[in-house]
């Protein structure tokens, strides 16, 4: 690639991955190939295994192994996170090369790619720490002929399912906070964004941890995914996709082992502005929370519930700035809106747009697909007159497609933002403190952001409420997820007969 140019160019070939199993990288030999093409160029990319079920029995053996003969849940705290730092380091080392494939396979923009994988690096720091100060509780008040305790296990052979919009960022949201609490590892990424997650195993073998620790199978969801989530000798499972697919997760894991689960899935997030709110902030953050990543993200702010008195002056503002936003090639480094990552993605949010005109809603900007010569790309839309029982404001269209709802009163913002299935994110942007903390207590969102959007980073939490999911990841609560807790019971001194 020519890193001096500011456009970066196109692999003169597909980069071709094999699987991972047992520490060790397996190629393809004579297994079926996915072959990746770029979705903001159509070229070809990648050459991905597309594994059998043989190939994941292999994988969770490995990962069985490797948790059961204790060689890295034995190890101290110490020796743990000195690996999760090492890997920490080299994804530092080879961050162009993540960042280039991030951007290949799924579309967004390179400078985006890059401050992904530069906090996906940060994870790993600081879960190395959580490796080391994870710890029980003790009961020294059970009298003097007792003790109690509470010490956290590891659940065991974790696996991991994620989804195409984020790829290494929502991997490392996981793979260290499991590591850390001494958990074992078999993924099974996107069948169209594997690449980084291969490379993130060859990374940690690098780092020092064992073989067998980290497993990733690459195929798609409805044979190896399905696979996984039915597989008995999984202890947890963590899911991170799709609402429906979630649904298939929970089924499975009842119908095999009753493996617990995280599930991150979908959302319908609300922006509610008040008009006491620093306008030109918001409308900066409405936009970036709506095409950031173009509007893929399960916590995109896609639906703006405005203070009546401002709203058609709002919408102006969030139509301005949408206007300026760079939409192009996610090689070229001044992009800051890139491609729709999917053919069937592409389709999805074009159907919606055209559903929510035939509902009556009023085109204010975009709409339309944009031509760039090649790959496929949506202009930035933003629809007025919408009310809320219409599809574009109700399902997830997971695209750069902004619904505004208006409101007169604190409680019918808040109503509006609770009426839906999903409570993954929400924001809230007013200089009233007061009503700040009003909604933020009442709208049930796993994660909120008042007067501003998308923050995020290692210490927080991530996680829904309602049909957005269970559990949490990331934060001392993501490692203490990956963990059971035991609790013993000792007895001191001479035991007080049963029978005299
Ligand atoms: P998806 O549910 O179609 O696929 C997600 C993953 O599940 C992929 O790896 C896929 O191969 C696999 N899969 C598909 N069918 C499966 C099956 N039957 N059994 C097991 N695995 C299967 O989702 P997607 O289209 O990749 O991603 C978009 C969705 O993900 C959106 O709904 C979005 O909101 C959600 N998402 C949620 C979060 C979050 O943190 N809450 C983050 C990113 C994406």
């Amino acid at each position: 690639m020519d890193t001096q140019s500011t456009r970066l160019s196109l692999p003169s070939e597909p980069r071709t991955f094999g699987f991972y199993v047992d520490g060790a990288e397996v190629p393809a030999g004579g297994r079926d190939v996915f072959e990746r093409n770029s979705p903001g160029h159509d070229v070809p990319v990648t050459r991905i295994p597309k594994c059998t079920p043989a190939d994941l029995d292999d994988a969770v053996d490995a990962a069985r192994r490797a948790f059961d003969d204790r060689r890295w849940s034995g190890l101290n705290g110490q020796a743990r996170a000195a690996v999760l730092l090492r890997a920490g380091a080299l994804i530092r080392e080879r961050a162009e090369e993540i960042a280039y494939w991030e951007t290949l396979e799924n579309g967004k923009p390179i400078s985006q790619a890059r401050g992904e994988v530069a906090g996906c690096a940060d994870m790993f720091d600081y879960a190395s720490g959580l490796a080391r100060s994870l710890h029980g509780d003790s009961f020294n008040n059970l009298g003097d002929g007792m003790f109690g305790l509470v010490t956290r296990e590891p659940v065991g052979v974790v696996g991991i399912i994620t989804p195409w919009n984020f790829p290494f960022l929502i991997l490392c949201e996981r793979v260290p906070y499991i590591l850390a609490s001494g958990c074992t590892i078999v993924v099974k990424p996107s069948e169209v964004t594997s690449a980084t997650t291969l490379i993130l195993a060859q990374i940690l073998t690098e780092a020092g941890l064992p073989a067998g620790c980290m497993n990733v199978v690459t195929g798609s969801g409805s044979t190896i995914g399905q696979a996984l989530i039915e597989h008995p000798r999984v202890d947890m499972l963590s899911f991170t996709g799709s609402t429906a697919v979630g649904r298939r997760v929970v089924e499975a894991a009842g119908k095999s082992n009753f493996k617990k689960l995280g599930l991150e899935l979908g959302g319908k997030n609300p922006q509610i502005v008040f008009a006491d709110a620093d306008l030109e902030d918001a409308a900066d953050g409405v936009a970036f929370g709506i095409a950031f990543n173009t509007g893929q993200c399960c916590v995109s702010g896609s639906r703006l519930i405005v203070e009546r008195s401002v709203a058609n002056e709002f919408a102006q503002m969030v139509q301005d700035k949408l206007a300026k936003a760079v939409v192009g090639d996610p090689l070229d480094e001044a992009t800051q809106v890139g491609a729709i990552t999917t053919d069937a993605q592409n389709r999805t949010i074009m159907d919606y747009i055209a559903k929510g005109q035939a509902e009556g809603a009023r085109l204010i900007c975009g709409g339309e697909a944009l031509d760039m010569g090649r790959g496929q790309y949506i202009a930035p839309t933003i629809f007025g007159d919408v009310t809320p029982d219409m599809a574009i404001a109700r399902e997830e269209i997971f695209g750069p497609v902004l619904t505004i709802l208006p409101f007169d009163t604190v409680d019918e913002a808040i109503s509006i933002a609770n009426d839906t299935e999903y409570g993954l994110a929400a924001s809230v942007w007013t200089k009233n403190i007061d009503k700040a903390l009003m909604v933020t207590r009442r709208v049930q969102a796993g994660r909120f952001w008042v007067n501003c959007t998308l923050a995020g980073g290692p210490e927080l939490p991530l996680g829904g409420f309602k049909q957005s999911g269970w559990g949490r990841e990331a934060g001392i609560y993501g490692v203490e997820e990956y963990t059971q807790v035991k609790s013993v019971h000792i007895e001191i001194g001479k035991r007080t007969p049963w029978i005299a």
